[in-house]
């Protein structure tokens, strides 16, 4: 049984399906995708500054790369590279400290002094950057094509799939999970997956549990078409400013803030968009003459390390977590699948080890700390 129709839960579904787990049921309260999955801009990177998501970036990689061929679905996947842009000594230090992790893992990330920079990105404001990293198997993919080839493969799987089906209790007997009631159903079952994206923390309330997973506002914009002398352009994120940008169809898609304080809120507001602009212009000063046509805002579902918390729970039997990615859960999601799919049925996660990332962590004081504050699509 998985509770959330998103990217995770279905990755988690088809992962199953395709081991012949036997009865398989997801409930989504809404529809498919409807939670963060649908407000994603797609962001897969292998730059990250810790082993264990460098790993999921890793394995995943393999699922989008041969996407098409798996689930007959073309993920739109455009692998036009990540600039990570340094403006500080200490941001130097540690994207070189990256860079290191990174190479040891066989990624092909290179260090860019500020000229090669200039040189390859003619439009960007130059006098305060002191170099970067850009590592070319990083992109971006169309999370909605992501999604339904999840979904059409484990209904080909033989998955149940229920939408407008919202899970209210999760019944425990003696510290053993025996089913769920949704709005209008029960359903007996020995595992339940949380896969709730930023409800988690109310789905682990329903076992009396405390899943630390914070629901924060992201905003993004889009201009209307509008060119930059037709160069090839990277996801460019000015680390500093906590700002990113790339192409999206004719136009840009420019980053907007991310809230500081929890809530459900999906508005967009003119403050935002103001922020989003300046950065924009402060960055790429041609940038100035742009007009944003759109935006839209979703939630993460933060950690308080910012790393996902996986796997199982002490004292209560079958329930399972695939929750807080805090920013990178489309991007992990295919390893997430298979991983969570092998703890459930081979009692272990033997493609990852994932012990590193159970809640127990929070507790014990083992956190997963990056070197900096960490970078959210
Ligand atoms: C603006 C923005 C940009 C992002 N960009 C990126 C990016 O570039 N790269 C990247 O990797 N990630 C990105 N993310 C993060 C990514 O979207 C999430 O990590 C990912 O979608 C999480 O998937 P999920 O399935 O866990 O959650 P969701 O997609 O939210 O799915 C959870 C589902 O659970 C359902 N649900 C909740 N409670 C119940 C209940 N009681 N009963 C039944 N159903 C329930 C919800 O309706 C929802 O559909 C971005 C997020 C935002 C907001």
């Amino acid at each position: 049984m998985i509770i959330g129709g998103g990217v995770i839960g279905l990755s988690i579904a088809y992962h199953l399906g395709q081991r012949k787990a036997g009865k398989v049921v997801l409930l989504e309260k809404g529809q498919l995708g409807e939670g963060s999955t649908s407000r994603c801009v797609g962001g897969i990177r292998m730059q990250f500054s810790t082993e264990i998501n460098i790993r999921f970036s890793l394995e995943s990689l393999k699922t989008f790369d041969h996407f098409q061929e798996e689930f007959g679905v073309n993920p739109e996947f455009r692998k036009i590279g990540y600039l990570f842009l340094a403006t500080t000594e200490q941001e130097v230090e540690t994207f070189k400290g990256n860079v290191i992790l990174q190479r040891r893992f066989g990624i092909p990330v290179e260090w860019l002094d500020p000229d090669e920079i200039r040189r390859r990105c003619p439009y960007l404001r130059m006098d305060d950057i002191l170099g970067g990293t850009f590592c070319a198997w990083d992109g971006y993919a169309g999370p909605s094509e992501v999604l339904s080839g999840f979904s059409i493969a484990a209904k080909r799987a033989g998955v149940m799939i229920y939408e407008g089906a919202e899970v209210k209790e999760i019944e425990v007997n003696q510290g053993k999970i025996t089913g769920v009631r949704t709005n209008g159903e029960e359903f007996s079952s020995p595992v339940v997956v949380n896969a709730g994206g930023p409800y988690a923390s109310l789905i682990g309330e329903m076992v009396n549990l405390h899943v630390p997973v914070k629901p924060l506002r992201r905003q993004v914009f889009v201009t209307a078409p509008f060119d930059l002398a037709g160069q090839s352009i990277p996801l460019t994120i000015d680390f500093h400013r906590g700002w990113y940008f790339r192409r999206e169809v004719d136009g840009f898609l420019l980053s907007g803030p991310l809230d500081k304080e929890p809530s459900f809120n999906t508005t967009t507001d003119y403050e935002a968009m103001v922020e989003a602009s300046e950065n924009a212009i402060y960055r790429v000063p041609a940038l100035e003459k742009a007009r944003i046509a759109r935006g839209w805002a979703g939630l993460y579902e933060i950690s308080p390390d910012n790393h996902a918390i996986l796997g199982k729970v002490p004292g209560v039997e079958g329930f399972i977590l695939a929750n807080g990615f805090s920013g990178h859960g489309f991007q992990h999601s295919p390893a997430v699948g298979k991983v969570i799919s092998e703890l459930i049925l081979d009692g272990k996660a033997t493609t990852i080890d994932i012990s590193p990332l159970s809640i127990e962590r929070f507790e014990k004081g083992e956190l997963l700390l990056e070197p900096m504050t960490a970078f959210k699509e």
